[in-house]
């Protein structure tokens, strides 16, 4: 079992298996963004190794992340090397975090392959204001794919990421259609992680403020349930939908973090919010096995025991300077 110095056990990894994606969320990306060369990425056999190797060392989660982990050419094979996985009582769930384009076409292979819940990003449920936030988007496709998803049987939690000037309001709809459709839905609070253009104070709504507003509103209290992530759950009387808040700025949740993140170039992340990594490439492509057990121990002694994010407003480019696809989210 992997521990930090800090004694929380880490037994989840993110795995961002790409940089890319057909989306460009402007909270997310600038919409000029250069992807990395193919060469600096790792092969799916190489990513299907740290995964194993992981959970040699006691990982029992896996979230497919990216970038868009469906736009990654034979994505198939990692989640079924996770399928065999899990058939063999080796790890305890494997799920991804998609944007939902590609989802109509993958439902029914996610699901043959054990996938039985998943994270689907949507902002807007207005075709307009999706394509604007998304800039490429078209939201009916995405809501064909969220349905696809849901009669193969998958759990579908949508992720809404709370735009100022942008969807405070809208919100309340979208969680009324998770209602009806039995979704569950986390809404997120931005966080300053990497330049994208504008600046990030102009993005940002505090979720103090808006929580206050959403639990009188919708009547909610809080729930006792929890995934293997870091949402605060609530929910009301009156359907079985779970409104989860996902607050980094304004609740600081990282006393119970269990989690560290993988990107595509084979960079391990111990803290969304720190800029602290190990390299495992080079000891993936030129050294053995121990070497890259040697690096992820070491890299659990150095899991900062907090992030420091702040939105501050004459900060242009926020606090991290890379971007949420390249970590994953
Ligand atoms: N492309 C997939 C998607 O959009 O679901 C997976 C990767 S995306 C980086 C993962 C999650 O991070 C999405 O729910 C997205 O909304 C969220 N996200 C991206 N940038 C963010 C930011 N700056 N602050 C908070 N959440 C962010
Ligand atoms: Fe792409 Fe996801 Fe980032 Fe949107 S949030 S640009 S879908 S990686």
């Amino acid at each position: 079992m992997l521990t930090d110095n800090f004694k929380r056990k880490i037994d989840y990894l993110r795995v961002s298996v790409t940089d890319r994606c057909d989306l460009r969320c402007t909270y997310c990306m600038a919409e000029d963004v250069t992807f990395l060369p193919r060469q600096e990425v790792l092969s799916i056999e190489e990513i299907i190794k740290l995964i194993d190797i992981f959970n040699e060392l006691g990982v029992k989660k896996f979230r497919l992340t990216g970038g868009e982990p469906l736009v990654r050419k034979n994505i198939i094979t990692i989640i079924e090397h996770l399928s065999e996985l899990k058939k063999q009582n080796r790890i305890h769930e494997h799920t991804l975090t998609t944007n939902g384009t590609n989802l109509s076409k993958y439902a029914k292979i996610l699901k043959t392959n054990g996938v039985n819940r998943i994270n689907v990003s949507l902002d807007s449920l207005d075709s307009e204001k999706y394509r604007e936030i998304t800039k490429h988007g078209d939201l009916k496709k995405v809501v064909n794919g969220i349905h696809t998803a849901s009669e193969e049987g998958i759990k579908v939690k949508i992720n809404t990421v709370l735009t100022q000037n942008f969807n405070e309001e809208e919100v309340f709809d979208i969680i009324n259609w998770c209602k009806i459709h039995s979704f569950d839905i986390s809404l997120i609070e931005i966080m300053p992680i990497g330049a994208i253009g504008e600046k990030r104070f102009n993005q940002y709504l505090s979720m103090k403020k808006f929580e206050k507003n959403l639990v009188s509103k919708l009547n909610l209290t809080p729930s006792n349930f929890r995934t293997n992530g870091p949402s605060r759950y609530f929910s009301d009387n009156k359907s079985n939908t779970k409104i989860g808040i996902i607050s980094a700025i304004s609740h600081n949740f990282c006393d119970t973090c269990n989690r560290v993140r993988l990107t595509c170039t084979g960079k391990l992340f111990m803290c969304l919010g720190q800029n602290d990594y190990v390299d495992l490439k080079y000891s993936l492509r030129n050294l053995g096995k121990i070497d890259i057990i040697k690096q992820i121990e070491y890299a659990m002694s150095i899991k900062p025991q907090k992030h420091n994010f702040e939105i501050l407003e004459n900060n242009f480019d926020g606090y991290i300077d890379r971007h949420m696809n390249e970590t994953g989210g």
